[in-house]
Parts: C-alpha cells; structure tokens; sequence
C-alpha cells in the first residue's frame, strides 16, 4: 500500500498556468504576436543559466532542468526580436494583453498570483475598462 502524503505538511502548493495567444502585440514587447510554421532564418544554440524572476527568487524548476544541462535551440525569423531571443531584458508590460489576461482570470473564478499585479503601473485603473476609451 502506497504511503499516503501529507500535502499540506510538506508545503506543496499547485497551480495551472494557461497560454493563450491574443491578437495583441507580444506580452514583453512591442512585435506582432504571429505564430510562424515556415522554415526558421536560423537558429541559436543555448544552455540554461538560472537566475531571480520577476517575484525576485529563483524558480525551482528552472533549478532542476539546469541540473539536467540541457541545450535549448532557438528558432528565428526576420520577424524575432532581442527580446523573444532572450538577448534584451523584457519591455514593459503589454497592458492589453495584461487586461484580457485578468479579465480571463476573473471570469474563470481564478485566483491571480500576487506578484502579477506588481507589474500594474498608475495606468491600473484603466485596466479594466473599454479599450474604445
Ligand atoms: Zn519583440
């Protein structure tokens, strides 16, 4: 018989991360949101380097694949910028995208992670109205 876990006791707490793609420009920069399917210009061959994220720690899974010393190809197009390259540090957040995300999340009933609105700038209270404002 299977030892049965304390969940609660060993502090594992779960989570379900969506992506979705919006007809918006990208989440961290200002290019087009297109899926491409075409033959890639090129490629960049890169090894994991685990640092702080957004919240200021260091991600736990993102600890373990280091551990794995994978390579990771990048594909490119003459549409990829530094920033989807992970050659430049993210741009401000896209507020459209950031408003549908946690309009999604509202109609979802869904528990948004504290440290999502801390990319809230003064603007936040526009969030949630009329993009036709
Ligand atoms: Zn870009």
């Amino acid at each position: 018989m299977p030892k049965k876990i304390d969940y609660e006791k060993i502090g594992l707490k779960c989570g379900l991360e969506i992506h979705q793609q919006l007809d918006t420009k990208k989440l961290f920069c200002n290019c087009i949101s297109l899926l491409r399917q075409d033959e890639p210009d090129f490629e960049v061959k890169r090894n994991l380097h685990v640092v702080a994220g957004e919240s200021g720690e260091v991600d736990t899974a993102a600890s373990y694949e280091v551990s794995l010393n994978k390579d990771f190809i990048y594909q490119g197009y003459d549409t990829t910028c530094l920033v989807e390259l992970d050659e430049s540090p993210p741009r401000k957040i896209n507020q459209e995208a950031l408003r549908i995300a946690l309009q999604i999340s509202i109609l979802l009933n869904a528990n948004s992670i504290s440290f999502t609105f801390s990319f809230l700038t003064s603007s936040s209270s526009s969030l949630f109205t009329s993009s036709s404002e």
